[in-house]
């Protein structure tokens, strides 16, 4: 028998396994010929980019609902080596470790929050980048006002104003809100800070919208600021200013699970492994990657970026490839020609822009709409538990972009 290993279940990760099962039935290859299984830390698919959200409830997906009915094997556990040469990872599990002999493997671990050496960032800052962070913050937030009374009780500093740090900021002042009683409600503060010229500098023709925005929820910007120190009671910064806030989040952006550093392969920046338009780890026999720990030129130009939006594609085209490449059939080259940005601006709306250079097509409710279906619909797998409505989603191709227009 042989197997295709698939580490990780999230957006590149579970389509991966996904895209390999769905070509393995249209080959009409039976599970005990070719075996897909996938490793990953949980038994859940996480729905990662609805963690700055308020309500969690529905942003957990068990693997059991989608692997299952398309006869993906999985094991809950955590791949702490892998070794190219030899063609086997080892995984951990609660009943010990073993090791896993791969004919072909998907790596798609995702990324991973930067953590660096900000004294007490690491003990005293939330985050949203899993859900388990996301839950933290959430059980937080809720215990608030039976907290003491202190100078930043209802202040929140988010630090790092890049997408997942201007979504959260945006949600915070009516999250705050729901907390407090209604006399306090003029003592809530939340200010998003950042060490650029200004907020929201990198997101094109979004920024005037994201400023406007972000005045209009009461939410205070504060460019040009690095963060020095973190402590249980607020945040130094390194103009020597302090501000009391009993809530810090740190956004400071994603690098690739270090896991890509075992591959015998030079990493970009962001310690990601280079791919081919196929999705194979340049010079690594045998190993795909795909989602954030990949760098693909999706256009042929630009580099893929952290998203879910080319993370699933990145993952339905490396399953798909993985059986191909070992059972000697042509692959399939995946090529993406459009890019589009839709980012979540609370009660406010949304904002929606396309292309690299970020042109702004709509904002405010109109955006909302489509950003709900997005996040609510359109990068959920099937939840019927009906295998061919789960395979045929699987199918390599690019779907178009997301209406501009509710
Ligand atoms: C708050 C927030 C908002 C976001 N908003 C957007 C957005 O609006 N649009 C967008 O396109 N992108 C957004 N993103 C980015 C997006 O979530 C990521 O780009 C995407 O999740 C990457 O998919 P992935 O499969 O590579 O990694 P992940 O989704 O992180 O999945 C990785 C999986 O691998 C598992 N894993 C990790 N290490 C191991 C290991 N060693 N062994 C076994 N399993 C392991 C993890 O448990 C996880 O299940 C957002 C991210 C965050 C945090």
């Amino acid at each position: 028998m042989k197997r295709i290993v698939v580490i990780g279940a999230g957006f590149a990760g579970l389509w991966s396994a996904l895209g390999a099962a769905r070509k393995l039935d249209e080959l009409r290859i039976p599970s005990d010929q070719v075996e897909v299984v996938t490793v990953n830390a949980s038994n859940y698919h996480s729905i990662r980019v609805r963690n700055y959200e308020k309500n969690l409830d529905e942003t957990l997906v068990p693997l059991s609902d989608v692997l299952a009915p398309a006869g993906v094997n999985w094991i809950e556990g955590v791949v702490s080596s892998v070794n190219a040469n030899k063609g086997n990872v080892t995984v951990s599990t609660q009943t010990g470790t073993k090791s896993l002999e791969y004919d072909r493997l998907v790596i798609a671990p995702g990324s991973k929050l930067v953590h660096p050496a900000i004294p007490g960032l690491a003990e005293h800052a939330f985050d949203v980048d899993t859900y388990e962070g996301a839950r933290r913050l959430q059980q937080h937030m809720s215990a608030l006002s039976s907290a003491p009374a202190s100078a930043g009780r209802y202040t929140v500093v988010v630090v790092g104003a890049g997408l997942t740090g201007i979504e959260v900021a945006a949600e915070l002042p009516s999250r705050l809100r729901s907390v407090v009683g209604d006399r306090e409600r003029d003592v809530i503060r939340v200010i998003l800070a950042d060490r650029t010229a200004k907020i929201g500098q990198e997101m094109g023709g979004a920024q005037p919208v994201i400023e406007l925005a972000m005045k209009e929820l009461g939410v205070e910007l504060m460019p040009n600021v690095e963060l020095k120190t973190v402590d249980g009671g607020g945040v130094v910064l390194g103009n020597g200013g302090r501000i009391d806030a009993a809530t810090v989040i740190w956004c400071g952006g994603m690098r690739a699970n270090p896991l890509t550093e075992q591959l015998p392969v030079a990493l970009d920046g962001l310690g990601r492994l280079p791919v081919d338009a196929f999705l194979r780890v340049k010079t690594v026999r045998g190993v795909f990657a795909a989602g954030d720990c990949a760098r693909l030129l999706v256009d042929g130009e630009h580099p893929s970026v952290m998203s879910c939006q080319h993370s699933r594609p990145m993952g339905r085209y490396a399953g798909h490839n993985a059986v191909c490449d070992l059972l000697g059939l042509e692959m399939l080259p995946l090529r993406i020609d459009w890019y589009t940005t839709i980012l979540d601006l609370g009660p406010w709306g949304a904002v929606y822009t396309e292309g690299w250079d970020r042109h702004l097509v709509s904002q405010g409710d109109q955006a909302k709409h489509i950003k709900q279906l997005i996040n609510c619909e359109r990068i959920y797998p099937p939840r019927t538990r009906v295998r061919d409505d789960i395979l045929r989603a699987a199918a390599p191709i690019v779907q178009t972009p997301p209406a501009k227009r509710s």
